[in-house]
């Protein structure tokens, strides 16, 4: 964030699709920096699934323990919201949707779209294949959609590209990019015809 220039304070709403690392893993490294760094001034909204505050807690406390300076403070500028699958939420000028994809087994994990100022963005998060993502992700202007493997076609809890490529038609959305790209894609990149995000990507919606 701070290479491209972005402010870690300036941020209001952060959007959590599901507790695997990789996803909210980060989030210890930004209330620290909210700590020291870049204190607050107002409210940030945290959403996400079930347990989310409780986790980033426990995960808080494992990586700092001990981190006493004005935790209470931040803690009261903190507002965290649960997501419910198939629900839809206001929070001030966003409207945002969930959809539970098949990708963890127990913990619930979401697709995201939320709109605003009149385009919206939907997000897979982590998913297996499912017919549901078409009609969840149908009129949006960009569609970020996880595309981990190529080859590895017979997991079930991540997309693979022959897959997404097939059914690119069917994704009726304004452009679609492809994310959360695993080593399988990267490798045999020169065959991916599909839009693919690299770190650092602006897109303008
Ligand atoms: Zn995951
Ligand atoms: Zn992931």
């Amino acid at each position: 964030m701070k290479r491209m220039n972005f402010k870690p304070a300036d941020i209001d709403l952060v959007l959590i699709s599901h507790l695997h690392g990789d996803h909210f893993g980060g989030m210890p490294f930004l209330l620290l920096e909210y700590l020291y760094e870049s204190p607050r001034r107002k409210p940030l909204t945290i959403v996400g699934p079930r347990h989310l505050e409780e986790r980033t807690w426990r995960l808080f406390r494992t990586m700092f323990p001990g981190t006493k300076p004005d935790l209470a403070r931040l803690v009261s500028q903190l507002r965290f919201v649960v997501l419910e699958p198939e629900c839809d939420k206001k929070i001030g000028p966003i409207r945002i949707r969930a959809m539970r994809t098949p990708h963890m087994k127990h913990d619930i994990s979401l697709a995201l779209r939320i709109a605003i100022a009149g385009k919206s963005i939907a997000f897979s998060g982590d998913s297996g294949w499912t017919e549901d993502l078409l009609p969840f992700v149908a009129g949006a202007d960009l569609f970020l959609c996880e595309c981990t493997y190529f080859d590895s076609t017979q997991l079930a809890f991540h997309m693979n590209y022959p897959q997404l490529e097939a059914n690119r038609s069917r994704f009726d959305v304004g452009r679609m990019v492809l994310t959360h790209v695993g080593r399988e894609v990267l490798d045999r990149n020169d065959e991916v015809t599909l839009e693919m995000a690299h770190d650092g990507m602006r897109i303008k919606v």
